[in-house]
């Protein structure tokens, strides 16, 4: 699980977090919505320490992420993260890109890494892929790979950048297919993601964030049928 108490996040006198509390319980699918510059990409960040806090703390397994005496980089292995630009390594293949890190931070043998590597690759349909260069594949594959890169390392929950805003539209549905079977085995994710179909589909719950505030949570059937909160049915309106 992860807990948010009193997160702030202050970039010089930029007040980007202004106290954001939520708890993410285990297996829970989570969708963050909300405008442009409303902290949604700081605020995951925050969760996995790729940004230090201002103010308040985030709790994962009960870990306190910003503090300094938090193995941070234990800590970030158990958290996978997928961003909107597939940052693969240009230069390796897909399994060499998968393998990597597994074998470098987890000190896997490298037998049970390109093992690993199959199997997920099984997972997200892409075996016959394995060995490409990032270059040969769509952008939709590269998405695919780097989902199967971040779950090489087995982590227990997964962060989602808008992974499917730089997409053309024809690939979103294949990496959000890939998304919902994932959240159908039960991992925890956190997803921030201007798709509403898939939210209303997977989320088990969507924050709407605006001014680095959570304006509105609740199930997708409550925030997109009966939004209580102005701001959220003005955003609403424009994104539906
Ligand atoms: P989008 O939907 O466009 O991705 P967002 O909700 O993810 O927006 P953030 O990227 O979290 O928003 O940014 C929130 C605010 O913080 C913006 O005003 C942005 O300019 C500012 N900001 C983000 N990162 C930094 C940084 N490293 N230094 C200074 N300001 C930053
Ligand atoms: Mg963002």
């Amino acid at each position: 699980a992860i807990r948010v108490e009193g997160l702030t996040k202050r970039f010089g006198t930029l007040q980007v977090l202004r106290g954001i509390d939520c708890t993410v319980h285990n297996s829970e699918v989570v969708c963050v919505i909300g405008p442009s510059g409303s902290g949604k990409s700081t605020f995951l960040r925050c969760l996995n320490g790729l940004e230090e806090a201002s103010g308040g703390r985030v709790l994962v397994h009960g870990v306190s992420v910003h503090d300094n005496h938090t193995n941070i980089d234990a800590l970030r292995s158990e958290i996978g993260m997928v961003f909107q630009r597939f940052n693969l390594f240009p230069h390796m293949t897909v399994q060499e890109n998968i393998i990597l890190a597994p074998i470098k931070v987890r000190g896997l043998a490298e037998e049970e890494a390109r093992a690993r590597a199959h199997d997920l690759l099984i997972k997200v349909g892409l075996l016959d892929k394995i060995d490409a260069y990032p270059n040969q594949l769509s952008g939709g594959q590269q998405q695919r790979v780097a989902i199967a890169r971040a779950l090489a390392m087995q982590p227990a929950i997964m962060l989602f950048d808008e992974p499917t805003s730089a997409l053309d539209p024809e690939m979103v549905g294949e990496v959000l297919s890939v998304m919902q079977t994932l959240a159908e085995e039960g991992m925890t994710m956190v997803v921030v993601s201007h798709e509403m179909g898939f939210a209303r589909r997977v989320a088990h719950r969507v924050l709407f964030m605006d001014e680095g505030m959570l304006v509105e949570e609740g199930t997708p059937e409550a925030i997109f049928d009966n939004p209580r909160e102005e701001r959220t049915l003005r955003f609403l309106s424009k994104v539906l």
